[in-house]
């Protein structure tokens, strides 16, 4: 297939006219790419069930693997969820926000909750986003742009790297705000539970929802159980090359591996100026973590670009959005090794 069209908005100010070229395509049952404040997203109405199996076959995406429902009205919201009046007022402190919300289902296909009888709904705070759904007049479930497995899309470009022609229009609003994927929490249970990490940070979501559990998993550190976090199990965000996540000194590290005959790619995060190491390539990250976040899938990318063998990722510390960093590096890294 040939490459995608390409509608381009200003992210802030979106153009309606242009907007209306994907309304249009969408209500023919063509898959739309279009930006969030967090990542690209790939979606179709939430009632096009053809649409919707479209995404699932040209993202290469498992159906156990259930998609968000973005919605721009709290009637939206009432259409798919059973949610009490309690709970709308707290997430109106949240929405619209980079923060999903896993609630008992309403009217919503199987193919959208992979047959659950949960759903997870989003109000996206990006204007471009916003609009698109409210022009539609209905919910848009969309996963995130990419094949499954790679590193989630935060510019047009990257779509068209990894989807080409398989998608019917991508709306280019520029690079996404935040670049890591909105944050998920499940609200079905009598606490609150974390499902991932993300831009709202466990200190924020505490704020408006009370205590909240974080299971290891959400940190990366385990396998998640597939009945509370579906899809979650997958190895996720992963470039080609190995990726490992360095503790101690990367310097030293990346010299140890350059003697070997290696070529390490080294990521730099901090405000300092990264050093002049031999037969070391270096990718910055940028200084403070939502610099990183925003920066963190092109630099997964640009690992598989690079002429390295293997990435170096530092260790970050995991509060804020520097725990959305670091779940999203631990299942890059997945089954990497140092070769030494
Ligand atoms: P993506 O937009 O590609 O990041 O994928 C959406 C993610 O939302 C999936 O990986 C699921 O794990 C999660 N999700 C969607 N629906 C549910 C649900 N009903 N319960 C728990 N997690 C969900
Ligand atoms: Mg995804």
């Amino acid at each position: 297939m040939g490459a995608p069209r390409i509608v381009r908005v200003d992210p802030v100010r979106p153009e309606k006219d242009r907007l209306a070229v994907a309304v249009d395509v969408l209500r023919g049952g063509g898959i739309v790419a279009f930006p969030t404040e967090t990542v690209y997203g790939l979606g179709a109405p939430v009632t096009r069930v053809d649409a919707l199996i479209k995404i699932f076959r040209v993202k290469g995406r498992p159906p156990d693997n259930p998609l968000i429902v973005h919605i721009a009205t709290w009637d939206q919201l009432h259409e798919v969820a059973v949610v009490d009046s309690d709970t709308i007022e707290r997430l109106g402190e949240v929405w619209p926000g980079p923060v999903t919300v896993v609630l008992r289902r309403r009217r919503v296909p199987d193919v959208v909750t992979a047959g659950r009888d949960t759903v997870a709904v989003r109000m996206p705070g990006h204007p471009a986003a916003l609009a698109l759904i409210e022009l539609l007049g209905e919910p848009i479930a969309a996963p995130s742009a990419n094949k499954a497995g790679k590193p989630s899309p935060t510019a047009a470009q990257h779509v068209v790297e990894d989807l080409d022609g398989d998608v019917d229009l991508v709306v280019d609003g520029g690079e996404t705000f935040f670049g890591v994927e909105s944050t998920i929490v499940d609200l079905t249970g009598e606490t609150p539970t974390l499902l991932r990490p993300g831009p709202l940070t466990v200190e924020e979501l505490e704020r408006v929802f009370g205590p909240v559990k974080v299971p290891d998993f959400a940190r990366g550190l385990s396998e998640p159980d597939a009945a509370l976090a579906p899809g979650m199990k997958y190895r996720h965000y992963a470039p080609e090359k190995p990726l490992v996540i360095v503790a101690s000194d990367m310097a030293a590290m990346a010299s140890a591996l350059a003697e070997r005959g290696l070529t390490p790619c080294m990521y730099w995060v901090g405000p300092e100026e990264p050093p002049h190491l031999d037969k070391t390539r270096v990718i910055v990250l940028g200084g403070d973590p939502y610099e990183v976040a925003r920066n963190l899938y092109n630099g997964l990318r640009m690992l598989d670009k690079e002429d390295c063998d293997i990435g170096l990722f530092p260790a970050i510390e995991e509060k804020g959005i520097g725990l959305a960093i670091m779940n999203r590096v631990r299942k890059a890294s997945r089954g990497s090794s140092v070769p030494i």
